[in-house]
């Protein structure tokens, strides 16, 4: 080890606060999940949709809503060269309802399924499984009224969590109401709480005349124990929303999910109308919620957009990843141990066909003796090691050893890539 590969006293730069490194061992974990998400997504007529990490502030302030911690507290914002106010997403659905006005999508035959993955942004505390770059799967239905499509895209995701074998979860549903039964519940919540006003924490007492809905987000052990003497929307709802929950609710059965109703699941987004879900598991400590989600039937005219009713829900992948076990990709690798200049030549060429030919090969360029290659391609957690040395050359034959048996077999190139190619695909069948 040379002097400036020595790990350093002092670490000059570290991640910043809220953010984490994904390392290779990690990421292996990341792209199963990931790739288990997508294929599933797909399964039910999801189309991938990618925007940009960035958008105009005014998107947020208007979709995720003023009366939000998310606009009031978390959002990265800042004034680009050009003057303009732009914030890192804190959330998807506002650049997913954004692209889809932009580009007119809302013109193809609804109802449209659209998924993402990746990074979110907020300026939340951090603490285990609350980051302030974190990363989400998120999945939004445009333009389906049918509470059938709510059930669905429940029980999508508790089936991917089944396939991810994350255990313990439970789904926990309300109903918010609509612009038409809201009002009255909130003037009835404003009214209960303006007579403990004195009791709420400061954020609460802001929260009865801002949003009285989300007291019920507080944390604080006292403003808990007087919002569950609230009066529970689920009274209040009108006829088209009473229907619409029960819809839900008997959709959700005929698949034989088990759910909660909770009453006071309102979600910290300001958009939502009707149907609010949320998946927990007892597995990611204080962190429980996996996902969450909900309708949001108004906010595509808010944007100026038609009149289009939508339903979507964001997955966590962290907190995914405490809780779930996906089967980790095993490919086997091949590892060419290569004796003398003009061998090394010739493995280049045989790694650059293996590749060609879909098996994971390692070359290193530091000369070694074959006991020392064989140690590192033991390191390495290499299947096979391909001794490649002047004689093999010169034959034309190349010992393949396995590294789990030992056992060497001697073959020539043909043979070789038949050999690999047949393992490779056996490989890739029992995943
Ligand atoms: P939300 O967009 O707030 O409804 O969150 C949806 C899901 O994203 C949650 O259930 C969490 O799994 C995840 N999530 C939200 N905020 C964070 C965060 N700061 N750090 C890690 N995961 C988060």
């Amino acid at each position: 080890m040379s002097a400036s590969q020595r790990t350093p006293n002092k670490i000059p730069f570290q991640a910043i606060k809220g953010t984490h490194d994904i390392l290779p061992a990690e990421a292996r974990l990341w792209q199963a999940a990931e790739a288990a998400a997508r294929d599933h997504f797909e399964l039910y007529g999801y189309r991938e949709i990618r925007t940009p990490v960035f958008e105009a502030t005014e998107l947020f302030e208007k979709g995720t809503g003023q009366t939000s911690d998310i606009v009031i507290k978390e959002m990265y914002t800042f004034v680009d060269k050009g003057g303009r106010s732009v914030t890192l997403r804190p959330e998807y659905t506002p650049s997913i309802a954004r692209a889809i006005i932009e580009h007119r999508l809302y013109l193809e035959p609804a109802p449209l399924r659209f998924y993402y993955i990746g990074p979110m942004f907020r300026y939340d505390k951090p603490q285990k499984g609350r980051y302030r770059q974190f990363h989400q799967a998120d999945v939004e239905v445009f333009g389906e009224a049918d509470p059938a499509i709510d059930a669905e895209v429940v029980e999508m995701a508790d089936s991917l969590l089944g396939k991810l074998k994350v255990e313990g979860v439970e789904i926990l549903i309300n109903s918010v109401g609509c612009p038409k039964c809201r009002p009255d519940y909130l003037n009835a919540l404003r009214r209960a709480a303006e007579t403990k006003r004195a009791e709420f924490c400061p954020d609460c007492q802001r929260k009865i005349e801002t949003n009285p809905l989300r007291i019920f987000d507080c944390k604080v052990e006292g403003c808990r124990e007087l919002a569950a003497r609230f009066p529970l929307i689920t009274d209040s709802l009108c006829r088209e929303c009473a229907g619409h929950f029960a819809g839900f609710r008997s959709h959700l059965e005929a698949y034989g999910l088990r759910y909660r109703v909770e009453p006071r699941l309102v979600r910290g987004i300001d958009y939502y109308t009707k149907t609010t879900f949320e998946v927990v598991t007892s597995h990611a400590g204080q962190q429980n919620a996996i996902l969450g989600g909900g309708r949001y039937d108004g906010l595509m005219q808010q944007y100026g957009g038609p009149d289009m009713c939508a339903i979507g829900f964001a997955m966590g992948l962290e907190r995914l990843l405490e809780a779930a076990r996906p089967g980790r990709r095993e490919e086997k690798v091949l590892y060419l141990a290569y004796l003398g200049q003009a061998a090394k030549v010739q493995a280049a060429q045989l790694a650059r066909d293996l590749r060609g030919q879909g098996v994971e090969c390692l070359l290193e360029f530091k000369e070694r003796g074959l006991r020392a290659h064989l140690s590192r391609a033991s390191k390495l957690a290499a299947a096979w090691a391909l001794i490649v040395g002047e004689d093999e050359i010169h034959k034309g034959r190349y010992a393949l050893k396995d590294l789990a048996t030992g056992r060497q077999v001697e073959m020539n190139g043909e043979e070789l890539l038949r050999y690999l190619r047949e393992e490779v695909g056996r490989g890739q069948k029992e995943k």
